[in-house]
């Protein structure tokens, strides 16, 4: 008969929690037991765990973030389209998050709509469909938008500033941000966008080259310079922030009203 023990369990799943591992990705039950067991073995020695972790460094070779990044600006640089882009991006072995990810979130929407949605990082609903901001904060941020008449994806292109969810939800690291960097400019530039839109502190951050809190430049025309072209930027607050303090709704509400008015102009 097959004993389960309870403890055992109750490690492994606060030893998953931890490590950013919160969800079941599979339809079907899996049996880890014998990996588990293996995982769990009190005994192991010190050799073992250094054997261990000198295999996973062979194999995923992480690159230094100076090296990545100069990689991705040559990678990026050559490509001609967003397809190529998207490719080039799905091969790049520069960045850690990919390997901790279900899928790569690139983009979604229409690139020739004139405007671009940049938010942060994909979460558990967007690494499970590849997709763009299409769990909870998705939602609120699709509602808030039909009401200044951007109805559906269709209206609006809308990208992150890293393309893969970093474990447990954490915010992507600065070495992380450093190194895709150059695949999120050069999607600017082939999305090629009349006004950039950024959601949150880290979008803003990243894309103004650290205009200053989020919380005083949000609503007010900036400018982004992307590789020599100069695009007007409004900085929102990112939608998750908004379900969770609704008192800045309001604010959020005017910021719209001031991207309508620039909308209209088009
Ligand atoms: N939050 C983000 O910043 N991006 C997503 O795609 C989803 C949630």
């Amino acid at each position: 008969m097959f004993l389960v023990n309870a403890e055992k369990i109750t490690q492994t799943l606060q030893w998953m929690e931890a490590i950013g591992i919160d969800e079941v990705i599979f339809d079907d039950p899996q049996n880890k037991a014998v990996s588990l067991d293996q995982l769990l073995k009190k005994n192991r020695t010190e050799d073992e765990v250094t054997q261990t972790t000198k295999k996973q460094t062979a194999s995923s070779k992480p690159l230094g973030t100076a090296t990545a990044s100069a990689e991705a600006v040559k990678i990026a640089a050559a490509c001609e389209s967003l397809e190529a882009l998207k490719k080039a991006l799905e091969t790049f072995e520069g960045c850690e998050l990919k390997h901790t990810a279900m899928n790569m979130v690139f983009g979604d929407g229409n690139p020739a709509s004139g405007i671009m949605f940049i938010g942060e990082a994909p979460g558990a609903d967007e690494d499970r469909r590849g997709v763009p901001f299409v769990g909870e904060s998705g939602v609120f941020l699709s509602k808030i938008l039909s009401f200044i008449g951007l109805k559906t994806r269709d209206d609006y292109y809308i990208t992150d500033v890293v393309n893969w969810r970093p474990p447990g939800n954490r915010d992507p690291s600065a070495s992380e941000i450093k190194t895709i960097e150059p695949f999120l400019k050069r999607h600017i530039e082939l999305v090629d966008p009349k006004v950039i839109v950024t959601l949150g502190a880290i979008a803003a951050k990243t894309v103004l080259d650290d205009a200053g809190s989020i919380t005083k430049i949000r609503g007010q025309w900036h400018e982004a310079s992307i590789n020599g072209k100069t695009i007007p930027v409004m900085p929102l607050l990112h939608p998750s922030f908004l379900l969770r303090q609704a008192v800045n709704k309001k604010k959020t509400w005017d910021d719209l009203i001031a991207l309508k008015k620039k909308l209209e102009t088009f």
